[in-house]
């Protein structure tokens, strides 16, 4: 039961804790890198927490269609 550890890559990939390929380091994958720079990008230009009071919206019975 050992299994060669290469403390190099010692870094995981942040997004599935996998362990990171020299390619797409820090990340195990391009999609990976994808996605924290998806994560990154959205943070900065958008705001994710949006809190906003919104009245309770009054049901209105739809008008009944007459079958002719
Ligand atoms: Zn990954």
């Amino acid at each position: 039961m050992s299994k060669p550890i290469d403390v190099r890559a010692a870094k995981r990939c942040p997004i599935f804790g996998k362990p990171a390929v020299e390619r797409y380091r820090p990340f195990c994958s391009r999609r990976c890198a994808h996605i924290d720079l998806n994560r990154w990008l959205s943070g900065v230009y958008a705001v994710p927490v949006v809190e906003s009071e919104e009245d309770d919206a009054a049901e209105r019975p739809d008008g009944e269609e007459k079958a002719g």
